[in-house]
């Protein structure tokens, strides 16, 4: 029997061995982290070694870093969190930022889904406050990378604050809390071989970040509840695993490469964000004339998963608002698929990835032309 592909490490990347450790090891702990008893020191050592982990992952300070159930609630937090009325995000961020505040006015991107510069002065200008901008390192469907730090001493020189959704980035590329300057940063857990339901948000020491969950006071009074410590363990392994092992991702930049030249082989597709930096894992691509639903479910039943850049929480696909804000034709963005690449991913899963798509735009091009020789 053929083994099942995953080529969605995007969704989420499966959990590393030394993570799995980590969260079996911390369920054994009978203890609280908020107890001052032997078992409650145990688990605040848990938590602490965790947290000194991920803030090594990303150049921040430990007491930088607020453990939270995931990126979405660390791009609510942030943005919530802050005095600051007024959010400035680009079109193409991801529905936790763009539905995360009350107002979040959207800076439009250009064709290649990069930040226009110049309209988030515009705006930075005419703002009557000063503004919250959040802004994602790397973009989960088509992987390109914005141009945080100039961003950042932008909004700086408005007096603005910048929230970075790093999720799809950390692991993926370096990515330093202080040396990109942002004010907050989000991570999460699953994207980078922890379990699901654990995430970090960094917050400046200084800052001052109002509580949006409260109660007991945990986290330095920044998200009250008590810890996931089972979560927190495995996501803090997986931290120190990624930085030791960062450097190896930007090898599946030659699988991305080989899949997208072997399909331009085949047929014109259009390949989004190509033509600026993005993550060496991700590829958003066009098959013409085939719905992104089709090939999804073509390619499940081939023991492929990939996905619609743009499924949503249901599964179901809807349409992508990242590929609309770059501009991209519906008639495109209809037939979008994403790949993201992973752990475990090989040339060999290229290649029958290739076969499948072959087989599946030839079979879509040959009904098409019995269709038209029947309108003849
Ligand atoms: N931000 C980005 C860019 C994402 O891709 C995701 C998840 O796909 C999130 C935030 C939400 O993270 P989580 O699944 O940990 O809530």
């Amino acid at each position: 029997m053929l083994e099942n592909i995953y080529l969605d490490h995007n969704a989420t990347t499966p959990v590393l061995g030394d993570a799995l450790i980590a969260v079996n090891t911390s369920l054994l702990l009978n203890g609280n982290a908020s107890s001052i008893h032997y078992f409650g020191r145990q688990a605040r050592t848990t938590v602490e070694n965790a947290r000194e982990n991920v803030a090594n992952l990303v150049g921040a300070a430990p007491s930088e870093v607020v453990f939270t159930s995931g990126g979405t609630e660390s791009n609510n937090l942030a943005l919530n969190g802050t005095e600051r009325k007024i959010c400035f995000a680009p079109a193409t961020e991801h529905h936790s930022v763009l539905s995360g505040v009350r107002k979040a006015f959207r800076v439009p991107v250009n064709s290649d889904g990069l930040i226009l510069i110049d309209s988030l002065e515009t705006a930075l200008k005419r703002a009557s406050h000063p503004a919250l901008v959040s802004i994602m390192l790397a973009n989960n469907e088509t992987g390109v990378i914005q141009p945080v730090r100039e961003v950042c001493e932008l909004a700086h020189a408005y007096g603005a604050w910048v929230h970075c959704d790093a999720v799809q980035a950390v692991g993926k590329i370096p990515c330093n809390f202080k040396n990109l300057g942002v004010d907050f940063l989000s991570i999460s857990g699953h994207k980078i071989g922890g379990p699901q339901g654990v995430g970090a948000l960094i917050v400046r020491e200084g800052l001052n970040l109002k509580a949006l969950n409260t109660g007991g006071g945990q986290e330095r009074g920044r998200r009250s509840g008590t810890e996931n410590l089972s979560g927190i363990a495995g996501f803090g392994a997986a931290a120190l695993w990624t930085l030791e092992n960062l450097r190896d991702f930007s090898g599946f930049a030659a699988l991305r490469d080989q899949l997208e030249y072997s399909l331009q082989e085949i047929a014109p597709i259009k390949v989004f964000g190509a033509q600026v930096a993005r993550i060496p894992n991700t590829s958003c691509l066009t098959m013409p004339g085939v719905s992104a639903e089709t090939q999804v479910i073509a390619f499940d039943l081939a023991g492929i998963a990939v996905s619609s850049g743009a499924a949503c929480s249901s599964g179901k696909v809807s349409d992508s608002h990242v590929l609309s804000a770059m501009g991209v034709q519906k008639k495109d963005a209809d037939t979008a698929i994403r790949v993201s690449f992973g752990r475990g991913n090989t040339a060999n899963h290229v290649t029958r990835f290739r076969d499948i798509w072959a087989d599946l735009f030839q079979k879509s091009e040959h009904k098409k032309s019995q269709i038209m020789a029947l309108a003849r």
